[in-house]
């Protein structure tokens, strides 16, 4: 099977029938291309920038910056680089940015939230992908979006930024795309008016699972209930991918649920076009997708958005796909 499977690499991800689904990597860092490489992914879909914040006891300078998202870009060879703004706060704990405490970290003052309002820290990370723009295929992604609003203030301090870098006669790339992550279902219920103004999505289905449900997958107590096939969860999909459609956008998925075999089906059968997941679980997804067929996978997906429970649902997949999940 591993042969079958390192065969694999170089090829691109493809449905039975032939429908195009990137599968890309997820890394935290520069260090983290060679395995991408080895595995056959076929961009980075999710380059979590704040192990940068977070390896030092102090904010990492534009040219630190600069340079590891320069290493990436030059390192993924022109593929497609999907590099995240900084996401801390809630769980990634900063201690030199003396952020207040409270009492529930995962509702408070995190990710585009704490850029927007620290918008002096924000700044400098634009500066940075904006300088690194040149040297590869960049996308900019911002996290944890509620509202349209944080999505046009980020989007026009970036403009800002970008506007700076040319007075000062730094080359930046023409029209980066700028998309956000789905993990608030706020913004899976307003996908097809975010994506008026975002030029792509990418599910963060680790979030958006936790506050669909409103359970955290760490407390056993309730853990239970952190259900990925859920209905309501597929159900926040569907809509992210309904909106997006609506204007032309693309759709991701960047949480675990992109590697997960029993999930990827329904993700295909719901619209989502990229599958971005931690390097080893790739070949096996490209080998599962080789065997799924779009209809079958669209049919199956509509009928999971009818079923009432999780349970049902893995039910469903496995008497449609059978040995092939
Ligand atoms: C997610 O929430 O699914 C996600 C990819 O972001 P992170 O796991 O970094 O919070
Ligand atoms: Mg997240």
């Amino acid at each position: 099977r591993q042969g079958r499977l390192l065969a694999l690499v170089g090829t691109e991800g493809r449905t039975k029938d032939g429908t195009r689904i990137e599968l890309a990597a997820n890394i935290g860092s520069p260090a983290d291309l060679p395995i991408a490489l080895e595995y056959g992914a076929e961009g980075v879909g999710l380059y979590r920038t704040e192990f940068l914040y977070m390896a030092q006891d102090r904010l990492p300078t534009e040219e630190e910056q600069y340079l590891a998202y320069r290493a990436v870009l030059e390192g993924m060879h022109g593929k497609p680089v999907i590099i995240r703004t900084l996401d801390i706060g809630g769980d990634k704990a900063a201690p030199y940015l003396d952020l207040p405490e409270e009492e529930n970290p995962f509702l408070g003052f995190r990710a585009i939230r704490l850029c927007l309002a620290r918008s002096e820290i924000f700044r400098v990370q634009l500066r940075a992908l904006l300088r690194a723009s040149v040297h590869g295929d960049l996308k900019i992604m911002f996290p944890l979006v509620s509202t349209l609003e944080e999505l046009r203030q980020a989007k026009a301090l970036l403009e800002e930024e970008r506007q700076k870098l040319l007075a000062e006669g730094a080359e930046v790339a023409q029209n980066i795309p700028v998309g956000i992550m789905i993990e608030v279902p706020a913004a899976a219920v307003l996908a097809g008016t975010l994506a008026r103004e975002a030029d792509f999505f990418s599910v963060g289905s680790n979030d958006l699972i936790g506050y669909s449900m409103a359970a955290d997958r760490m407390n056993e107590q309730v853990s239970g209930l952190y259900q990925p096939l859920n209905p309501s969860v597929l159900k926040m999909i569907q809509l992210t991918c309904e909106g997006a459609a609506h204007h032309g956008r693309w759709v991701g998925v960047c949480g675990e649920m992109a590697g997960d075999r029993l999930a990827m089906p329904l993700l295909v059968g719901l619209g989502v076009t990229e599958l971005s997941m931690s390097a080893p679980a790739l070949l096996s997804r490209r080998e599962q997708l080789l065997n799924l067929d779009l209809a079958q996978a669209q049919r199956v997906a509509a009928e999971a958005l009818t079923l009432g429970t999780a349970a049902e649902v893995e039910a469903l997949v496995h008497r449609e796909f059978g040995d092939a999940v």
